[in-house]
């Protein structure tokens, strides 16, 4: 079996972003890759950020990309509870240990005495450390006092980052930092390890704002004896512009808000996959089991990857285009008031449709007309009328009348186009207009609407016998 152990674990502070998501799909790739486990835990020790309906809101995100975890929230396993707040017997116990090996120690201090340590720091221009300021005499720690972390040695720290290579950081990166608030509840800084640790965790991937932190978590490894697991520092996204990092206005949306505006989540797996990660070929679509398998921790970039909104939409189109057309109607949630109608056109769909949501508009806009009757407006209808031609409009609709109502029905856009374009193309009917003066005519007969299909697939979607009522309503018109 592997020993391939990876989680994710979100704090429940509000909506989930695509970093959040992508740091998500790299911890549970690695873990399927290897056979191994994706655990899925929730660090809500800060109670003053946590934001109501947040841990439903993680689990729905993870669920709709297709993320799959093998033990945490909402699942249950070996290593539960997976809530940090229902584990702070654990943590407490941990505490003790510290406590009895010389390795913590109760902040004796008031709020009033740190402000004044740390004002004595910026007067004298260094940084404040509480370790300077390590009390003579240890209290009992009855828990109304925070309980402080003594570090083993203040000493630098060297480590191998997975993805940056080696990595150090000097004395200064060590201090006494707070394992138990005095409100009971464990620090990010000592649950994670703890956690990590209980859970048996090997691999940890995230983001690069916990850099700077690594040091103290070595030396709280270091004072329980313990080999900490691998870490894999994974880069930031970068908005549009490829410089700073995302803004809400370039990605760093809820993930929810892409599924309401109709992408789908295979193509948001592939996307977030190749935001700092490549696989060393021109490949760009993926499916989950080729993401899994192509996976490779060595193809993590250091620098950040651009979240470019239009390779988002291109990915989208071709998933849609991947679905059957069965499909591709019941995961966009289409609808029209003709089904077999709306069956016709969904190879239009896929071919002009970025997202679901621009298909509805097209269903609802452009291609309105397939399902009800347009509305003319006689001016546009005579718009390419060339001038040396007056009458031409009516005369090629009367044409075009006349051939409709030999065709045959079922006939492909194709068949339509060997059927109709001669009229378009005949002599007489040409003039300077071009076959635009005949064409236009009946494509804002059938559709009313100035941007549509072209007429010939119209008509086959229409069929004669819905086209020849349109066609004679507008020679009425005339
Ligand atoms: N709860 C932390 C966060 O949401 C997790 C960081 C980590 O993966 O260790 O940022």
């Amino acid at each position: 079996m592997s020993n391939v152990v990876t989680r994710f674990a979100p704090s429940p502070t509000g909506f989930m972003h695509v970093g959040s998501l992508r740091t998500a799909l790299f911890a549970w790739l690695y873990a399927r890759k290897h056979g191994g486990r994706f655990i899925l835990r929730i660090e809500d020790t800060d109670k003053a950020r946590e934001v109501e309906g947040s841990i439903p809101h993680i689990i729905e995100s993870l669920k709709w990309l297709g993320i799959e975890w093998d033990e945490g929230v909402d699942k249950g396993g070996p290593h539960a509870p997976y809530l940090q707040s229902e584990r702070l017997e654990l943590y407490r116990s941990y505490a003790q240990k510290l406590l009895a090996s010389g390795y913590a120690y109760p902040d004796p201090y008031s709020e009033a005495e740190l402000e004044g340590f740390r004002k004595q720091a910026d007067d004298e221009k260094r940084p404040f450390l509480f370790r300077n300021h390590r009390p003579s005499l240890i209290d009992a720690w009855d828990g109304t006092k925070p309980l402080r972390f003594k570090a083993p040695r203040i000493a630098r720290y060297e480590w191998n980052d997975l993805v940056r290579g080696p990595l150090s950081a000097g004395e200064e990166a060590i201090d006494d930092f707070i394992l138990i608030k005095s409100d009971g509840y464990p620090t990010y800084n000592f649950a994670h390890i703890v956690d990590d640790i209980e859970m048996e965790v090997t691999y940890i991937m995230r983001g690069e704002e916990f850099i700077s932190s690594t040091p103290k978590f070595l030396s709280l490894y270091e004072a329980l004896g313990i080999t900490p697991p691998a870490i894999a520092t994974l880069p930031v996204i970068l908005g549009e512009a490829g410089t700073k990092k995302l803004g809400k206005r370039d990605g760093a949306k809820d993930i929810l808000d892409y599924r309401a505006d109709g992408y789908l989540p295979e193509a948001m797996m592939n996307f977030l996959a190749l935001i700092g990660w490549n696989p060393g070929t021109e490949q760009e679509f993926f499916s989950k089991a080729e993401l899994i398998n192509a996976f490779e921790l060595e193809r993590i970039q250091i620098s950040g990857g651009q979240f470019d909104e239009d390779k988002l939409l291109s990915v989208n189109q071709h998933w849609m285009r991947q679905l059957t057309d069965e499909d591709y109607i019941s995961r966009g949630s289409l609808s029209a008031p003709d089904l077999e109608k709306l069956k016709k056109i969904v190879p239009m769909l896929k071919e002009r449709a970025h997202t679901f949501n621009e298909a509805k508009e097209m269903l609802t806009g452009e291609l309105s007309c397939v399902f009800s009757e347009p509305t003319l407006d006689p001016k546009e209808l005579v718009a390419k009328e060339p001038q040396d031609r007056p009458g031409l409009t009516k005369q090629a609709l009367e044409t075009l009348l006349e051939a409709l109502k030999s065709l045959p029905e079922g006939l492909s856009a194709d068949e339509v186009k060997v059927a109709l374009m001669p009229l378009a193309d005949a002599e007489e009917a040409i003039g300077k207009g071009g076959r635009g003066a005949v064409l236009w005519p009946l494509r804002y007969a059938l559709s009313g609407q100035v941007k549509s299909p072209d007429p010939f697939t119209l008509v086959s979607i229409l069929g004669p016998e819905e086209s020849i009522p349109r066609v004679q309503k507008a020679i009425e018109f005339l």
